[in-house]
Parts: C-alpha cells; sequence; structure tokens
C-alpha cells in the first residue's frame, strides 16, 4: 500500500455548476463528470463556461475513463469539448447509466463526434480501469439513471455521490440503493465527496411522488390553457404534467427543442409513458378550446432564446399567450437566474396571464437531499474522510458542519476549492500543491479564455471592420420614428460605399418593421433580430463578416 490516491476537483466548488473531479491512483487517472456551467449577464458574447482542464490536457494519455453520474448539464455538458481539446486518436472509455449515455450521444452527434464509444453500464455492475474498479450506485434526483461513483484502489474506496436525495416514493418505483451504501460503509469507506447544493435546507426534501398531486389540483382551478414550465431534463416532472393533463381531460403540447429532445430520448429508454393520442402538435394548438390544452415548455429559468421566454415577449412562432391563459413554474431559479425569470415573470401578467409559482403551490420539489439526508448520507456510508462537493463556499462549510455534527473527526473533513488535490496515502490525508483551475469559455463552437475572445473581436475587427447601426423606435408600437443611422469602420468596401449604405437603411428599415409586425418590443430581443438579419445582408452583399453592432433606441 505505497499508492498516493489523489482527488482532484477541477469544478463545483464554491460555485454552482461545471462539476469535474479528477480521481488519480498512481498516476493513473479516472474523470468523474465533465460538466459545464451557463454564463452570467456580464460575461458578454460567451456561450457556455467549462472547467479549466489544463491539468487533463498534460495526462490525456494516463486517462482510464470518464463517468458521467447523471445526465444534468452541470455533469455532463462539456464532454464533447474535452473529448476533443484532449486530442487522443482513441479517447477513453466513457461510462455512465443509460439516459446519460443517450443524451451524450446525442450532444457527441451534434458535434459531429459520431464515433466516440459511449459504454452503458448497470447499477451494481463493475468495471475495471487501471487501478480502479469503477462501481455505479443508483441513486435518486432530478432526472432518471443517477448514480453515485465508487472508485476502489488498493488504498480503499472512494466514493462520488454525483447529485441525490432520498426519495422514498420516486415516480419510477427506484429509491436509492441504500444498501449498497451501507455495505461500502461496513466495509471502510475511506473518501466520501458528497454533494452539498441543499445542505442549507432543514428536514428532509419532498418525494417527486407528492408534486403529482398538486400539478392536477393546480391544473384543476384553470379555466383557460395552461402552459407549464420545468426543466426538460426532469423527465419524472414531465411524465407527472402529462399524467395531470391526462386526468384531467387536455391535450398535451410540448414545445421547445430540449423538450422535445428530451421526451423523445426519455420515450425510447422507457422513462416516460405518453397516453395514445394525447400528443398535439404545436402549430395545432389553436384547434383546440382553451381548456383541453396543456403545453409543456423550456424556459423555466427564464433563458434568453426559450420556448416561455418568447412567448412572455409575444415572439413565439405558434403561441400567442392572452388573459385566461396561466403559467405553471414547475421549478425554482438556480441561483443567478432569478432577475431572469422574474422579468419573464412580469410580462407574462403584462399579457393577462395567471402565473403559479412554488411559493402559491407545491408544484416542485428539489432534486438534492436537504440536511438529513446528507446526515444519512454520511452515517450509511461512515467514511474516514470527508470532502463536500457541488456548492458555493457557504454550502461546503454546512455540509463540513453536518459532517462533524454525526462524529466525523474534524481533522478528518477538508473543505476544498477547485484546483487544490486532496492527497492520501497510508499516513492519512492532507492537501497538495494547487493545480491550474478555473474556467474557459465557449464562443459559439469556439473555445478560449476571456482574452481570446477580445482577440477575436479585434481580429474581426482587423479583418473585415465594424458596422454600427443607430435605430429609433417608438415605445407605442415598436416601429421606426427617424431614419436608422449606419456608420462603419475598417470595412474594406470604397466603391459602392453610398449605394451600399442605402441599402442597409433599408434592411434595417425592413427587420424593425417584420419585429414590429411580430410585436417584439424588448430592445435585447429587437437588436438580436437586427442583428442577424444585418450580418445576414452585408455577408450576402460583401461576402465578408464584419462586426455588427446594432444599438437600438427607444423613444
Ligand atoms: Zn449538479
Ligand atoms: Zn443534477
Amino acid at each position: 500500500m505505497s499508492g498516493t490516491l489523489r482527488v482532484l476537483p477541477l469544478g463545483g466548488l464554491g460555485e454552482i455548476g461545471k462539476n469535474m473531479t479528477v480521481v488519480e491512483y498512481d498516476g493513473r487517472i479516472v474523470v468523474v463528470d465533465t460538466g459545464l456551467r451557463f454564463p452570467t449577464a456580464d460575461m458578454l458574447g460567451i456561450d457556455l463556461v467549462l472547467p479549466d482542464f489544463s491539468y487533463l490536457r498534460e495526462r490525456a494519455q494516463e486517462i482510464e475513463a470518464i463517468v458521467i453520474t447523471h445526465g444534468h448539464e452541470d455533469h455532463l455538458g462539456a464532454l464533447p469539448w474535452v473529448l476533443r481539446e484532449l486530442g487522443l486518436d482513441t479517447p477513453p472509455p466513457i461510462y455512465g447509466g443509460p439516459l446519460p449515455m443517450a443524451m451524450a450521444r446525442s450532444k457527441l452527434d451534434e458535434h459531429r463526434m459520431q464515433d466516440v464509444v459511449l459504454t452503458d453500464v448497470d447499477d451494481g455492475e463493475t468495471i475495471e480501469a487501471g487501478p480502479f474498479d469503477i462501481e455505479l450506485i443508483h441513486m435518486t434526483h432530478s432526472i432518471p439513471d443517477s448514480n453515485a461513483v465508487a472508485l476502489t484502489s488498493e488504498l480503499g474506496t472512494v466514493l462520488l455521490t454525483g447529485d441525490y436525495k432520498f426519495d422514498q416514493t420516486p415516480v419510477d418505483g427506484r429509491p436509492a440503493d441504500v444498501s449498497r451504501l451501507a455495505e461500502l460503509g461496513r466495509d471502510g469507506l475511506l473518501l466520501l465527496c458528497g454533494d452539498s447544493t441543499n445542505a442549507d435546507r432543514q428536514g428532509f426534501s419532498p418525494s417527486e411522488a407528492g408534486v403529482g398531486p398538486h400539478l392536477v389540483e393546480a391544473f384543476g382551478r384553470c379555466e383557460g390553457r395552461i402552459v407549464v414550465t420545468s426543466f426538460a431534463s426532469n423527465i419524472h416532472r414531465v411524465q407527472q404534467c402529462v399524467d395531470a393533463a391526462a386526468t384531467l381531460g387536455r391535450k398535451v403540447a410540448l414545445v421547445g427543442r430540449s423538450m422535445r429532445k428530451n421526451v423523445n430520448i426519455g420515450r425510447s429508454l422507457g422513462h416516460i409513458e405518453v397516453p395514445d393520442g394525447i400528443i398535439v402538435q404545436p402549430r395545432e394548438i389553436d384547434d383546440f378550446p382553451d381548456h383541453k390544452i396543456v403545453i409543456i415548455s423550456t424556459g423555466s429559468q427564464g433563458e434568453p432564446l426559450s420556448a416561455l421566454r418568447r412567448m412572455a415577449h409575444n415572439d413565439h412562432r405558434h403561441i400567442k399567450l392572452h388573459d385566461g391563459d396561466t403559467v405553471v413554474f414547475s421549478a425554482t431559479p438556480i441561483p443567478g437566474n432569478e432577475r431572469a425569470v422574474n422579468d419573464t415573470i412580469d410580462r407574462l401578467y403584462h399579457i393577462g396571464c395567471d402565473v403559479i409559482t412554488t411559493a402559491d403551490a407545491p408544484v416542485h420539489a428539489s432534486g438534492h437531499g436537504y440536511a438529513e439526508e446528507l446526515k444519512l448520507m454520511l452515517n450509511l456510508t461512515q467514511p474516514r474522510y470527508v470532502l463536500p462537493m457541488h456548492g458555493d463556499f457557504k454550502r461546503l462549510h454546512l455540509h463540513a458542519q453536518l459532517a462533524e455534527s454525526v462524529g466525523i473527526d474534524p481533522d478528518a473533513i477538508f473543505q476544498g476549492e477547485n484546483g487544490l488535490p486532496l492527497e492520501i496515502d497510508a499516513r492519512g490525508a492532507r492537501f497538495g500543491e494547487p493545480e491550474q483551475s478555473g474556467m474557459i469559455f465557449v464562443d459559439g463552437v469556439d473555445i478560449g479564455d476571456p482574452a481570446d475572445v477580445a482577440l477575436r473581436d479585434r481580429r474581426m475587427l482587423s479583418a473585415d471592420g465594424i458596422f454600427i447601426v443607430v435605430a429609433t423606435i417608438s415605445e407605442q408600437d415598436g416601429h421606426s420614428v427617424v431614419p436608422p443611422e449606419v456608420i462603419f469602420r475598417g470595412v474594406p468596401f470604397v466603391e459602392q460605399a453610398d449605394e451600399l449604405i442605402e441599402e442597409i437603411r433599408g434592411a434595417v428599415e425592413a427587420s424593425l418593421e417584420r419585429a414590429a409586425a411580430d410585436g417584439i418590443r424588448e430592445v435585447d430581443l429587437v437588436q438580436q433580430e437586427l442583428h442577424d438579419d444585418l450580418a445576414a445582408f452585408v455577408y450576402d452583399r460583401l461576402k465578408r463578416r464584419p462586426m455588427v453592432l446594432p444599438v437600438v433606441v427607444e423613444v
């Protein structure tokens, strides 16, 4: 037993999201989760945030396996970039439950990485990966096929819980494998790396099964159409929304790309059952009376281009909300999304919709266990060492306190951070020297640090110049009130400049008229439309991609 076990979190500590952990024994590596985070409002021009995995780039050859605990973006989403950046001819084997693997497959297909091999692992099955035995242990969470990962080397077993709750009555009838967790504890667990997301909530989390009856009750009070929004990946919630609609004799329309995709994947794996004839297409909604329709939509987090946000801004192709409609938020905002959600809710009221949130009725149950469940996990597995994960520093700290409260030696509880490896050998456990960690940004399909984005902007400017278009629209009806101003710098065309400026003015006017006719009022959305229309127009005429900066002023 001369080896050293290293557990190096590259993401998910001191933050919510981009979970990724490197577990290493004598230089051989298993990566658990490759998650991402969505950018905050101040990260302009950034599409996604990934953990900085430079550490792995330098050690790509040493990776024995990548294991995905479950299909949420903050655990799976970075996989295509990680695989691409590792630059291996043969990527390491990738393991996970059937649903996360199906979701990974669909992601990799979108990135044209069809040849990557993904292997479904059943819980309870053991796989060898270098010095490790990998075992998946079934857990309950807000997405099916969620697993904890036990990695056993000759030094002992590390358990990474992934996201979990102890739901005694899960919708699919499969509670967490408590007896296997207890067995690990009896055999002597070396290290527990546990989810801290809800360490600040007292007691036990409510069961997912409790949400269904509340949905039926809330839906039953609605006289008009119902729009219910939740995470598309929360397949059991979507099931309960479908069931509630069926109970009340309403048809169901699925709206939003990820909602349709996840329901399809869920149906093909048998995680969701949809009664025959209940589904209608979004464009058919108007063929049914309002009291016969439930729309299940994406956008519970107020995401800018999501179906619900578009509906709230009167910008959805098939659905025009009106008074009498009720929107049910069967989700709570992830920290950081509160403003976008509140903005969406306020727009809905403006249209005349009724809005039901978790403040009005228990139409949501968290997928993460509360304090008593974290204690239960600690008591079942009786770890020698504890490293709280998945949470901001406050929740990591509260998780550490919970560990202490159930009798774990305070010296055996490690409050870590991203990039700080916990090293365990026969003599004990301690933090090692920090490794590179942080975030990297994805902009479209390119990857880089923020300096690279600035660099890209500058490159674009130097090669193709910039167009600034200032449009002034009426706050009342969105129509253009003065001719748009077109300013350009560094655009390599001179001959037909005047003519082109005129044409661009025309294109701007046309784009604004279209937006006005579609009832789009929000300045952000108008600018987005204007940007897309103009960029296409300019490329069409000049075969160049200058930076296009639309500025819309409301008067
Ligand atoms: Zn998570
Ligand atoms: Zn999760």
